[in-house]
């Protein structure tokens, strides 16, 4: 079987830890990663709990084909209370760190408690440790995190998942890093992480991952390879990473410009893939300078970038020392973030600021589209000089995003205000309309008024607004009228529920279906798995996300979206004219969902989904 079988618990309160065996009923209706994580965080915390508070439990979970030759089978997923949202979160990464715990023996490490000191947990096969991280690792950034965990156990191989100096200072959208710039990124779980003073995760494995029929498993991982090595989005993920997304969103008129103010960003050229490769008269090279892959991946679309070693925010000696270097480059959730939301058209300042999110360790979406709400915030006069310490917070003002992401990240001057997200910060100064959130959690790169199905989907989304947990795009950038849009919403969250759980890449998605997922799992597990049987796990994890949110108190009244969207007509584009048509969609989604009228599931669904 691919799962391993086992948990790893670890109580940072009693500094215990044991292994116990998997739960493999709940395996079987919840696959792994994503699914299986949430069932166990739904069964074994109270939901009302505040996030921070030592009972919020935090697990670490891979997927039955995380670790195996499944391409792209990298992934892992943190599963918790969010910081940012006080609601269901769970953030998925690759790079390397998931398929080590996954050779360690795990299917899932389950974190408890809260350590009375700053600690990291040191993980060998069956031997696990937790260690003193106080005059060690505690205050340093994820980067010199890692090297000093290597460095220490003498093991350059050894994985690590580590916060910053913003999980440490409880930053609302800290996320957790591996591998220097792969991250669990959204919903703040880095800060769930620091709020427990677990500082890093270091995991070195030597255990295979064995599949349960093992012919049947490697035909199928053949069969899915050619199809995605063979397919036209395998080339431009590798050539050009997400970003040619921002030429597409800003031509149709869904690219958030100026904290939503706008929907097309009039030096689009400045900071879109091509300026990316253009070369730079400065020193004859591009930003852009590799492409990477996570484990087991042959995608590879991630950036590596270098930034202009003549840009202002390299003139300090130190930090062309530490940060001239390769380093992760933009994808098109940090780019639109940091350039056309902020209104800035400096693509060396957004790489800064996007190395220095992964070097503190946190989101660099929530950061981003906090700043915009700040610069709307500083432009209408509801703060000014005297509370950003100074900083001219106008849209377009790339040292000050490049500032702030630092402050932001150590916690210090106005960056610990930055620090809180957007919704907090709006609140406090009396201008809530200004952020663009769902359940507390920033918006990613798509403005929803041309876009009426990512508007569902941001507003129904269990971990607030969110482009991954389903995928409208086919249909939005042809049709903006509301109508069809509750379907097609409904059926690919559950779709993306499912891939979630296998342990692989949801962008190997734009090739395989969901019978090439579903054969790679009948291969690995026992039982008999096919697309229709994904479907439905998929359905029953959407639910369970849905229920651990009813039950924390976060109702219907929470499917919404901010009043820009709802009342604002978009100024140009597509959806020009248009509002966010969320009245017309959200009572058939509810009813194709089998939800009762105002949003809570009804018990024929649950007995369908074998939830109660
Ligand atoms: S497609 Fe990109 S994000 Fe996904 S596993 Fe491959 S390199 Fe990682």
């Amino acid at each position: 079987m691919s799962w391993q079988g086992k948990i790893l618990r670890v109580d940072l309160t009693a500094k215990s830890i044991r292994i116990d065996p998997l739960n493999m009923t709940w395996a079987h209706e919840f696959l792994g990663s994503r699914g299986l994580a949430g069932k166990y965080l739904y069964d074994e915390m109270n939901p009302k709990i505040e996030a921070l508070s030592p009972e919020n439990v935090l697990i670490f979970a891979s997927g039955p084909l995380t670790g195996t030759m499944a391409s792209t089978g990298g992934r892992y997923t943190v599963v918790t209370k969010g910081a940012l949202t006080n609601s269901f979160a769970c953030s998925n990464s690759g790079g390397y760190f998931g398929a080590e715990f996954k050779f360690a023996g795990y299917d899932m490490i389950i974190i408890k408690g809260k350590a009375p000191n700053p600690v990291y947990l040191i993980i060998n096969n069956e031997v696990a440790e937790i260690l003193d991280a106080q005059n060690f690792i505690w205050g340093k950034s994820v980067w010199e995190t890692e090297e000093k965990i290597k460095e220490r156990h003498r093991d350059p191989l050894i994985r690590v998942a580590s916060i910053g100096e913003a999980g440490e200072n409880l930053v609302r959208y800290a996320c957790i890093i591996n591998d220097r710039d792969r991250a669990a990124g959204r919903s703040g779980v880095g800060a769930v992480m620091g709020s427990k003073l677990l500082k890093a995760i270091a995991v070195r494995g030597s255990k295979g991952v064995i599949p349960n029929k093992p012919a049947e498993f490697l035909e199928a991982v053949n069969l899915s390879r050619e199809k995605l090595d063979t397919h036209p989005s395998r080339k431009r993920l590798m050539t050009s990473g997400t970003m040619p997304m921002m030429d597409n969103t800003n031509a149709y008129g869904s690219l958030p410009t100026h904290n939503c103010r706008d929907v097309q960003f009039s030096e689009i050229e400045k900071v879109n893939v091509e300026a990316m490769k253009a070369t730079r008269k400065s020193d004859g090279r591009a930003n852009l300078i590799s492409n990477k892959a996570c484990f087991g991946c042959s995608i590879a679309c991630g950036r590596v970038s270098k930034i202009d070693p003549n840009h202002f925010s390299m003139q300090i000696p130190l930090k062309k020392r530490l940060y001239g270097g390769a380093i992760g480059g933009l994808e098109y959730e940090s780019g639109f973030s940091l350039a056309p939301m902020v209104g800035i058209n400096d693509i060396e300042a957004a790489t800064y600021a996007n190395m220095l999110c992964n070097v503190h360790g946190m989101d660099p979406i929530s950061f981003g589209v906090t700043v915009a709400a700040a610069m709307e915030l500083y432009e209408t006069k509801a703060i000014d000089d005297t509370i950003t310490g100074g900083i001219k917070l106008k849209f377009g003002n790339s040292k000050a995003l490049c500032q702030l992401a630092e402050l932001t990240g150590l916690g210090k001057g106005f960056g610990i205000e930055i620090g809180l997200g957007a919704k907090r910060l709006c609140e406090k100064y009396g201008h809530p309309e200004f952020a663009m959130v769902v359940k507390g959690q920033e918006f990613p790169g798509y403005d929803v008024r041309a876009m009426q199905g990512m508007a569902l989907a941001y507003a129904t989304s269990s971990r607030g607004a969110c482009h991954m947990r389903a995928s409208p795009f086919a249909d939005d950038f042809v049709y903006i009228r509301p109508h069809g849009k509750a379907k097609i919403v409904k059926t690919t969250q559950d779709k993306n529920a499912a891939i979630d759980s296998t342990g692989c890449c949801a962008f190997a998605g734009n090739a395989w279906d969901l019978e090439d997922y579903a054969a790679q799992i009948h291969g690995a597990c026992d039982g008999i798995w096919d697309a229709q049987r994904l479907m439905t796990v998929g359905e029953r994890i959407f639910n369970l996300e849905r229920m651990f949110n009813l039950n924390a108190g976060i109702d219907s009244s929470e499917d919404t979206l901010p009043n820009r969207m709802l009342k604002e007509v978009a100024k140009s584009g597509a959806g020009r004219g248009r509002v966010a048509e969320l009245d017309k969609m959200l009572p058939e989604y509810y009813q194709i969902r089998g939800w009762k009228r105002d949003g809570t599931i009804s018990i024929s669904t649950k007995k369908r989904l074998n939830l109660i």
